[in-house]
């Protein structure tokens, strides 16, 4: 079993690693600066049905483990942290379906997520609603065969470009506890909707959006798993997926800054000699080691639980934290061991730093993370 895993490993790893040489890298800092969408680089991520990653083949699907697919957004992330955003919401939005929907949602929606003809993520913040989910006051009414959607969702990933989101709305805003009144749809673009997209610090390229709801009409056949009241589950079962994703993020984006970092710091010389050889700059470069190894073990272990089935939120709650904490400190070190290189525009570094904080705060933010982590840590060991 572990030579077939290998395998798997080693062939589609390989060919992300062709993809990111020939299709990321050569164009990630123009379109990055451009704050221009990488169009050219998803449709070669439909090719390689990056789209349908971790989505059963029985639905048109790749069915890689999670662990695989978590290396392969680190290697993405090493090269431009944007393309991994088009995969992330968008194969959450998937999950929801393959583990909620009913079997006609699943065979009617899977295949076309999977091939990337319709690309998307998820529709769960709003203006006054973030960390607190269950404040959301997008409203869905039932009239007829549809649902009528009102409200405001904002910082909207991949709502601009893709064609379809998991929504997240209230179906009875009275309901007690207020996750009973909350229900997932799919919701394809339509109209009704009005997306203003966002400007943001980093993790440009991609787009992030404001969208107001103004009569939009959603079938009642989109209501997953065809039930109201599961929505809050729903998508918090996905989130798990989530956090594995973005702290293999924080893991390709800490050991970019760590590599960028061993070379310059081998050829730039001050008083003398390379600056590696100052020990100021050896305990930051064994910091930033360290803490990356770190992170990739509490990644892969995170996924690990994930594929077999075990509840997780402790273990990618753990990755989350501490991948994303340690993009943090290794974008920031690398920029004080580039001197004023870092600040310039000519090098990565100063894109990475701009990068890094969105890992802290997406995906539950890392206060958040903590909450859970403590909430586990209790239940599992009661006295
Ligand atoms: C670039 C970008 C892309 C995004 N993409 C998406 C997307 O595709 N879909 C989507 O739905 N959302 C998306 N988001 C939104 C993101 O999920 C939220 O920003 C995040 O959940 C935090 O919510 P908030 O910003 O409203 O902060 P708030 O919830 O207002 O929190 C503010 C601060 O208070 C802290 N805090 C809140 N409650 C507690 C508590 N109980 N205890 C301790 N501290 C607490 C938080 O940790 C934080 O530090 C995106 C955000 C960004 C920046």
């Amino acid at each position: 079993m572990s030579t077939i895993i290998g395998d798997e490993d080693a062939i589609v790893l390989d060919s992300i690693d062709n993809f990111i040489k020939h299709d990321v890298l050569p164009v990630a800092h123009a379109l990055e600066y451009g704050d221009t969408y990488p169009t050219a680089i998803v449709e070669k991520m439909k090719e390689l049905g990056l789209f349908g990653a971790i989505i059963d083949p029985e639905y048109g699907g790749v069915g890689l483990s999670v662990k695989t697919y978590a290396k392969i957004i680190e290697k993405i992330s090493e090269a431009w942290m944007s393309v991994s955003g088009v995969l992330n919401s968008h194969l959450i939005m998937a999950t929801a379906v393959q583990r909620f929907g009913t079997e006609e949602q699943k065979r009617k929606w899977l295949p076309r997520f999977a091939s990337g003809e319709l690309r998307g993520g998820v529709g769960l913040t709003e203006p006054d609603a973030g960390t607190d989910l269950q404040a959301i006051r997008t409203k869905a009414v039932r009239d007829g065969k549809d649902y009528v959607v009102n409200g405001v969702k904002t910082w909207i990933t991949n709502s601009m470009y893709g064609n379809v989101l998991a929504l997240l709305v209230k179906t009875d805003p009275h309901a007690q506890p207020r996750h009973k009144g909350m229900s997932l749809f799919i919701a394809e673009k339509g109209e009704g909707m009005t997306v203003r997209k966002l400007e943001k610090l980093g993790y440009r390229g991609i787009d992030t959006n404001e969208i107001v709801y103004d009569n939009y009409r959603v079938p009642a056949e989109n209501l997953i798993g065809g039930v109201e009241g599961k929505g809050l589950k729903q998508i918090l079962s996905g989130l798990e997926l989530g956090r594995i994703n973005v702290a293999a993020r924080g893991v390709g984006l800490a050991r970019a800054a760590l590599k960028e970092s061993v070379a310059y710091a081998q050829v730039r010389k001050t008083f003398g000699s390379p600056i590696a050889q100052h020990q100021a700059i050896q305990i930051y470069l064994a910091d930033m080691a360290t803490r990356t190894e770190a992170s990739q073990l509490l990644v892969q272990a995170a996924a690990e639980a994930y594929d077999q089935g075990k509840r997780c939120d402790m273990e990618a709650g753990m990755a989350k934290l501490f991948a994303t904490e340690t993009a943090v400190f290794n974008t920031m070190t690398a920029m004080r061991i580039h001197g004023a290189y870092g600040y310039s525009k000519d090098f990565n570094i100063e894109r990475y730093y701009r990068d890094a904080p969105l890992l802290a705060i997406g995906e539950g933010t890392n206060e958040l993370q903590r909450i859970i982590i403590a909430r586990q840590l209790i239940e599992r060991n009661p006295v």
